[in-house]
């Protein structure tokens, strides 16, 4: 008979933690789950389920414009942010039950606490009552941060708070480039919000391929949205019933609601890691191996408080990878290569592999295949827009190593095109497959002229 309480005790029950209580206790190990706020984590509770619900909402307004050219005549359309906010809580709440009744009939034992480790073994909640665990999984993901704690700091929000404004702001000002900033612009705007997007970088959306970043700026700016970048936020300062919010540069903005969305940081502070020899990796996260073993060697951590790559499936997959290997005698590594990513904006992006000047540092030729067309509903809706593809190719092997969508369905048809970038699949593979007419997706298999072609300089 074990002497510890449980066989695996997990702190945090967002994607992550779920997956792996779930399968450990399916391996019949005893298992107990801590949450300190609610069960679903980020991704369900405020990141990317209510997220993608507000950019559905978001986007009628574009479909009511497209319709006229359509022959369709839309009367006068209002929008009620207050029924928005409660259909998606209520849609968030029905999910929250759903994930904690999949965990209670795999046997999990939930606990709505904060947790902590007083020791290697043993882990003290809130109430100060201590459980002795074989084996720990901190699985806490991240939190947003700030940056530099500016004079009026208190009055902007983070994306957690935006789920949950009492009314639509007229006016809001978003401080960020990464995805959360633009996909929040977007959302604001199609809304009805008049919106500014600040950011200290030179362009939006670092990390994505430069044509991607200067089309979907070039999209955003097409629909209203102010974009103003080497720039941020210096002051917010009260104004009225508006914030008054001075930039670097020395401009004023005013605006109803201040959005920062700047980054997040990994959620290991007070937990006792230090203490017991947990080992902190560079980028703040919890350092681990390749089976999501930290520096002890029974404590693990999965998802975003490791910041391998922070999105949900990813956590999903170190989650069920971990319990396999722990209670299922199954050693599984996660493979982080080629995971495809999707900002929701508008227009969206569907993105997998190598960028442009990814692929020109690390191959030796580098290929690129490159369109921008007008899509078909956009002829008959009279809508100023474009949709990009981009295929980036190992010019020696021939293999497809990136793919870039900027258009409306980008997300669907990256998930799709994975699969073969995953399979090596090369660019004659993809010319070998019949197109399907009439789709911006057949773009992929019909792109027969080169648009560029580099070979690295030798390294002197
Ligand atoms: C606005 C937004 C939009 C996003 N959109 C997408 C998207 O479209 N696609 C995508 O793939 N990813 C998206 N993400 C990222 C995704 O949500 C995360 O990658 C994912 O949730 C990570 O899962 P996790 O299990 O590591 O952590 P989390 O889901 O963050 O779960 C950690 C849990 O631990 C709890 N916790 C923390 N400390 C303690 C403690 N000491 N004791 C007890 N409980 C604790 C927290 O309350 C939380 O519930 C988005 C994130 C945000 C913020």
């Amino acid at each position: 008979m074990s002497h510890y309480d449980v066989d695996l005790f997990v702190i945090g029950g967002g994607s992550g933690g779920v997956r792996a209580s779930r399968i450990a206790a399916q391996h019949g190990a005893r298992v107990m789950l801590a949450e300190e706020y609610r069960v679903g984590g980020t991704c369900v509770i405020r990141g990317c389920v209510p997220k993608k619900l507000l950019v559905y909402a978001s986007r009628f307004r574009g479909e009511f414009e497209d319709a006229a050219g359509y022959g369709w005549t839309v009367p006068q359309t209002s929008f009620e942010w207050p029924t928005l906010i409660a259909n998606k809580d209520k849609e968030i709440a029905r999910l929250e039950a759903a994930y904690t009744a999949t965990l209670e009939k795999a046997g999990v034992n939930i606990v709505k606490s904060r947790a902590v480790l007083d020791d290697a073994h043993t882990v003290r909640l809130a109430n100060g009552e201590r459980v002795r665990a074989a084996h720990v999984l901190i699985a806490t993901g991240g939190a947003p941060t700030y940056g530099d704690d500016i004079p009026g700091l208190e009055h902007a929000i983070s994306s957690n708070e935006a789920f949950h404004l009492p009314h639509l702001p007229k006016h809001v000002l978003i401080q960020g480039g990464g995805y959360i900033a633009v996909e929040f612009a977007g959302i604001f705007a199609g809304l009805g919000s008049q919106v500014t997007l600040i950011y200290r970088g030179d362009n939006i959306l670092r990390g994505f391929d430069d044509d991607v970043r200067q089309h979907v700026r070039m999209d955003m700016e097409k629909r209203g949205i102010r974009v103003i970048t080497g720039c941020k936020v210096a002051a917010i300062a009260p104004s009225g019933s508006r914030l008054s919010v001075e930039l670097s540069s020395g401009n004023h903005v005013s605006a109803e609601c201040v959005m920062f969305a700047t980054g997040r940081r990994p959620n290991v502070r007070n937990l006792g890691l230090e203490a017991i020899g947990v080992a902190i990796a560079k980028n703040g996260g919890v350092a681990v191996d390749e089976y999501s073993r930290s520096s002890v060697a029974h404590i693990y951590a999965v998802g975003d408080v490791t910041t391998r790559v922070n999105l949900t499936p990813v956590a999903l997959r170190e989650g069920a990878a971990f319990a396999y290997k722990v209670f299922g005698g199954r050693p599984t590594a996660v493979d982080h290569i080629n995971v495809p990513t999707a900002v929701f904006s508008d227009p969206e992006v569907g993105a997998v592999g190598l960028t442009e000047m990814q692929a020109r540092e690390r191959l030796a030729r580098t290929d690129i295949y490159r369109a921008m067309f007008r899509p078909l509903k956009a002829t008959l809706s009279g809508r100023d827009t474009t949709v990009l593809l981009k295929i980036v190719v190992d010019g020696i092997s021939g293999r497809v190593v990136g793919c870039h969508i900027v258009g409306e369905g980008a997300a669907e048809m990256i998930q799709v095109a994975t699969i073969a970038v995953k399979m090596g699949a090369t660019k004659a593979d993809f010319d070998a497959t019949m197109a399907l007419h009439p789709t911006i997706a057949e773009e992929l298999v019909t792109l027969r002229n080169r648009t560029a072609s580099y070979a690295r300089e030798a390294a002197e």
